[in-house]
């Protein structure tokens, strides 16, 4: 199964709620209304709240909250 990192950028987001509203298997509001990934899909190793690495099983859904995003501040891409 592919796996893919997925990364939001926080300088860039402007708290407006779409990804998180597209796609909450993957992304959550943080306390100012920012998206951060998940915890479940984050590394343990970094705790950086902005990263996460999924599957083939929640890709689809990262990528639509990527593509509605207004501002492009998600990112996904394929590892490996
Ligand atoms: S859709 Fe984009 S701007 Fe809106 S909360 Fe998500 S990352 Fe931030």
């Amino acid at each position: 199964m592919a796996q893919y990192r997925v990364a939001v950028n926080k300088e860039v987001c402007i708290g407006c709620g779409v990804c998180y509203s597209t796609c909450p298997e993957v992304f959550e509001s943080d306390d100012d209304g920012k998206s951060q990934v998940i915890s479940k899909f984050r590394s343990s190793l970094t705790q950086n709240m902005s990263e996460g690495f999924i599957d083939d099983s929640v890709v689809q859904c990262a990528e639509s909250a990527r593509d509605t995003c207004p501002v492009q501040a998600i990112t996904v891409e394929k590892k490996g």
